[in-house]
């Protein structure tokens, strides 16, 4: 079989290899990007537009896109094609402690702290936005030797001989790919649903710490999404509960902040893991998104820091014209490596530091929250740190 040419082929067309190609139009190189599943399953020809927010795909849960993701997404063309609900402020506060903290958009001097979207609308908004690179869907990498790209679709093998290969294809868990260099289970499962209550969000956003791990309320549509973090068992319990349990259930667990909570859309359950690093770089590669680095969801980093991988890997590859050369693969690597190394120790952290009943860390954690609500200086930092990544490092 003939191995078709091509400067950059990238696997795995979920958000952040949808936005790759996107960001690649203007590079002068060509473009392949290869997506396992189907067109459908995608939403790619679902002929709707992505504002109308309907699911398609079911995935359940809804991402925190922080502010210098819009201005990213304004750049690709994409932004107007996502109905995505401003956060103005975000309430953090820890369950059976003292402090708490407002963060505003003001004490950043952004109109948005950030903007809440579907994950399956974020893919079929990036999907409506025009591509010039050529998009395969139902075409599944599987093989790379540093030379020649392997892609199985329902008709059969396609190869292709790319000058670089990106992988974009998420945290390949069972997959049988190379194990990356650092694995921790957080045995710790998020449980994703919508919620509503009786009372209208405002744009605010509530991220509760409890000793069992964080829960966050993010304002979407009308109502809520909730992102519940809990142990495995505990998950797969309030998964099976019916709705008035669950919402019970909830309440006990948020407290009264938000009065009861008056219905809950079906549940669904994402085991958490972080996952970063390779032992071995397969040449002419590069990983990106998920692929590089899957986080624990808390403070809602890993798609913005993937999408920064993409943005970065662009910008590149639009100044080189060798885009799969050692010398290209190790700068783009180095020029993300502070970004990336921040984006993990930051949620990792903030996962050891909350997800915790000692009595002596949650007094410093009470201490931590005043001290950030007393200090503008400091609550800035951190609004900065979550929108803009370690560009915010000073
Ligand atoms: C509960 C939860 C809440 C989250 N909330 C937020 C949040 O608020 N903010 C935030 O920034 N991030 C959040 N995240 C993280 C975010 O979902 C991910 O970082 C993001 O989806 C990564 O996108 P990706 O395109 O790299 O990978 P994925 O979304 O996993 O997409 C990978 C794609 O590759 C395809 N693929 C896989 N294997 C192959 C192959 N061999 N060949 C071709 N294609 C392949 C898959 O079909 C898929 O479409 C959350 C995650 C979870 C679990």
């Amino acid at each position: 079989m003939d191995a078709e040419p091509v400067d950059i082929l990238i696997a795995g067309g979920g958000p952040v290899g949808t936005a790759l190609a996107l960001a690649l139009q203007d590079s002068g190189h060509s473009v392949v990007l290869t997506e396992a599943r189907s067109a459908e399953t995608c939403g790619a020809h679902s002929g709707e537009s992505a504002a109308a927010g309907a699911v398609k795909t079911g995935d359940a849960r809804a991402i925190a896109l922080s502010y210098s993701s819009r201005l990213v997404l304004e750049r690709l063309n994409a932004w107007s094609q996502l109905a995505a609900t401003p956060i103005e402020t975000i309430h953090v506060s820890q369950r059976g402690g003292f402090g708490r903290t407002l963060i505003r958009a003001g004490d950043v001097g952004v109109p948005a702290l950030g903007y809440v979207v579907g994950y399956d609308t974020l893919q079929r908004g990036l999907l409506a936005t025009p591509c010039a690179g050529r998009r395969i869907f139902g075409a599944k990498l599987t093989g790379f030797d540093g030379c020649t790209a392997v892609v199985r679709t329902q008709d059969g093998e396609l190869a292709f001989a790319p000058q670089l290969t990106v992988f974009a294809d998420g945290a390949r868990v069972g997959d049988g790919r190379a194990a990356p260099a650092h694995s921790k289970d957080y045995h710790q499962t998020a449980v994703v649903a919508s919620v509503t209550t009786g009372q209208a969000h405002h744009g605010r956003a509530w991220e509760r710490f409890t000793p069992e791990g964080p829960l966050a309320l993010l304002p979407f549509a009308d109502g809520y999404s909730l992102v519940w973090t809990a142990g495995p068992e505990r998950a797969a319990i309030l998964c099976a509960l019916d709705t008035p349990a669950f919402l019970a259930e909830l309440h006990a667990a948020f407290g009264d902040r938000l009065g009861a909570f008056t219905g809950a859309s079906a549940r669904a359950a994402f085991p958490l893991a972080l996952r970063y690093g390779q032992d071995v770089e397969v040449p002419r590669s590069i990983c990106i998104g998920n692929a590089a680095q899957t986080l624990h969801p808390v403070a809602g980093q890993g798609f913005n820091l993937g999408l920064r991988d993409a943005w970065e890997l662009a910008r590149l590859a639009r100044d080189s014209r060798g885009p799969g050369s050692d010398e290209f693969c190790a700068h783009y690597r180095r020029a993300r490596a502070l970004d990336r190394g921040a984006g993990i120790r930051f949620t990792d952290s903030l996962v050891g530091i909350f997800s915790n009943a000692n009595p002596l860390l949650c007094l410093g954690r009470g201490a931590g929250l005043l001290a950030l609500d007393l200090l503008p200086i400091a609550r800035s930092f951190v609004a900065r740190r979550m929108i803009f990544g370690a560009r915010a490092l000073p």
